[in-house]
């Protein structure tokens, strides 16, 4: 797959195919002119950008043309699902600011979909199967050599009713027996080769307990559920074109003759979200939390939403994201760059500047007064005024970034050289005077003198200095961890490559900075507020940041460092 940095550039105004799609339906009266769709999460694990990809779909189109979206968890599979995920995926879908209609679970229509079932065996339609799954793989054919049938195919109904029974009674043994449909083993579309429709699953539901052992699988419970619930668009990920024969067909079977029209849902198939330098696939990503590869579901290098919003990313730039990069039929690789040029473009807008410095270095102002402080204005956010002013202060004592000194620079160096001026953001312009060193060479001061004309705003600030340095003063912050975040994985596609993804895992993805100093504004606000550290990039307190222990969290830098790394090497 060819790494996208294109989008469909939906030009904003034109429509992507399913809006058409929906917009043609409505057009026509399909359905009464009703609108209803449902994002149909399993509840086998967070969610990540893919999914927020389908949300933005399936909640954005019913928001858009005034129906309805449900939240369905597809819940037919006890084994790795669990009410933490639900909630989890509750609390994620709101983050990202969509509001459903009701939330159902498919494991409310395990009763429905039994009967479904029965009916079918009482019809001839389905039969138990006894092989094993290695058996009736191997009979399945080739998409060009039809299947072998399986010798229960055509075991009497009773038989098929009493063992149906007998499989949801606990006394079968998980793999034993199985349900499947008996249509076509020479159809080309390998779905409709006699599919599995009921498997033995011999562990507590989160919802239904102990009281069923068979589970319908896939493919007999999500057409199905639209159907129940009067979905009238159901969109899913190109994976599944093929099902779609038979998710149509199921439907014909459970109507029983009644004329549809156009009351039936329609499935309808948009390309997955796939990213650069990470994996999307909940089993890889449960691995990484199950492992301890990284710090939980919403470590903030994961892919998932809760790690997004740990990192720091507003819902606003996931949509903007999403936005970008648009629906097609056909898959694609989306650049990481884009995502993080989102977030960018997004918190320019809403972060709060303040000042932090990640590498501190004692900087002296030797002809300022001791124990004088002076307090000056900051600009909280120059996009938009309402964020109005804060206060900082100018001591004697500062902290600067270590790099931004050099005692023999380039030319090009406008940073903070002996000889040379500079200002220092939003106070005085300096002239640097020395720095002193420790007996290993590490520098341990920087010195300086002020022009007590050159403050912000007076005539002496009018002179021309090249750089300004941001700083805060070391009496007025406060000490701060911060972590440092790059690619989770080293390869551009780790899903494509034939190593073990573990092996793929970036070892430098995390850097933490222990002993950061921020000014004390930035330690005061809300723990939730986007932060510009200005000159560095965007910032926010991690979940686990306290007072006594502050720690941010870098969502993304200034400027795309990184593709220029790459493309430099
Ligand atoms: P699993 O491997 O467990 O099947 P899944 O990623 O398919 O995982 P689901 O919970 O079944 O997860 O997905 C819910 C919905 O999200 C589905 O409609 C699915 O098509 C959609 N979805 C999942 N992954 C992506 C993705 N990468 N891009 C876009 N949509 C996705
Ligand atoms: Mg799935």
């Amino acid at each position: 797959m060819e790494v996208t940095n294109t989008t469909e550039k939906s030009e904003k105004k034109s429509l992507n195919f399913i809006e058409q799609i929906v917009e043609a339906d409505l057009k026509a009266g399909k359905n009464d002119g009703r609108l209803q769709t449902r994002f149909p999460p399993e509840p086998n694990g967070y969610l990540h950008i893919g999914h927020a990809k389908a949300i933005c779909m399936d909640f954005g189109i019913a928001q858009k043309y005034g129906g309805v979206c449900n939240l369905r968890f597809d819940d037919t599979n006890p084994q790795k699902e669990d009410n933490e995920y639900v909630e989890a995926i509750k609390e994620d879908i709101e983050w990202l600011g969509f509001h459903w209609g009701n939330i159902y679970y498919a494991s409310d229509y395990f009763q429905q979909l039994w009967d479904f079932a029965v009916r079918l065996i009482k019809e001839g339609k389905a039969y138990i199967d006894e092989q094993t799954s290695e058996q009736i793989a191997a009979q399945k054919g080739t998409p060009t050599e039809p299947g072998v049938e399986s010798p229960y195919r055509n075991r009497p109904v009773e038989e098929n009713l009493r063992l149906f029974e007998l499989m949801n009674s606990g006394e079968v043994a998980e793999g034993a027996m199985v349900l499947r449909a008996k249509i076509d083993m020479a159809n080309p579309n390998m779905h409709f080769r006699d599919p599995i429709i009921y498997r033995i699953i011999n562990k507590e539901h989160h919802r239904t307990g102990t009281k069923w052992k068979a589970y319908p699988m896939y493919d007999f419970a999500h057409g199905q559920s639209d159907y129940f619930e009067g979905v009238t668009h159901s969109i899913c990920t190109l994976e599944f074109v093929p099902h779609r024969p038979l998710y149509d067909y199921f439907i014909d079977e459970l109507k029983e003759g009644k004329d549809l029209e156009d009351h039936r849902p329609h499935q309808y198939e948009f390309n997955r979200l796939n990213l650069t330098y990470t994996v999307m696939s909940k089993r890889k990503l449960l691995a990484l939390v199950t492992e301890k590869l990284v710090d939980g579901w919403d470590d903030p290098r994961m892919p998932t939403v809760c790690g997004l919003r740990r990192r720091g990313y507003s819902p606003e730039a996931v949509r903007k994201f999403i936005d970008m990069i648009g629906y097609t039929k056909f898959d694609a690789l989306n650049d990481y760059a884009m995502l993080e040029a989102a977030a960018r473009e997004d918190l320019n807008a809403r972060a709060i500047r303040v000042s932090a410095v990640l590498n501190p270095v004692k900087l002296i102002v030797t002809n300022y007064p001791e124990g004088q402080t002076e307090e000056m204005e900051a600009i909280n956010n120059p996009e938009n005024e309402a964020d109005g002013m804060h206060t900082i202060t100018f001591s004697r004592e500062l902290w600067m970034e270590r790099d931004d000194f050099m005692e023999e620079a380039p030319k090009k160096f406008f940073r903070m050289v002996p000889g040379k001026e500079v200002r220092l953001k939003n106070a005085y312009i300096v002239k640097c005077t020395g720095c002193k060193k420790d007996e290993n060479g590490t520098i341990t001061e920087i010195y300086c003198e002020y022009d007590p004309e050159s403050k912000s705003g007076m005539a002496g600030a009018n002179r021309k200095v090249k750089g300004t340095l941001h700083w805060v003063s070391a009496n007025h912050c406060q000490k701060a961890e911060v972590r440092l975040y790059d690619r989770l994985f080293t390869v551009e596609n780790p899903s494509a490559d034939d190593r073990d993804f573990r092996e793929l895992l970036n070892p430098d993805s995390l850097t933490v900075l222990p002993t950061c100093y921020v000014e004390n504004f930035a330690a005061e606000l809300p723990a939730q507020t986007y932060l510009q550290f200005q000159r560095i990039g965007y910032f926010k307190a991690d979940t686990h940041s306290t007072p006594d222990h502050l720690v941010y969290n870098r969502t993304v830098g200034l400027k795309d460092t990184w593709s220029n790394q790459s493309k430099a090497q």
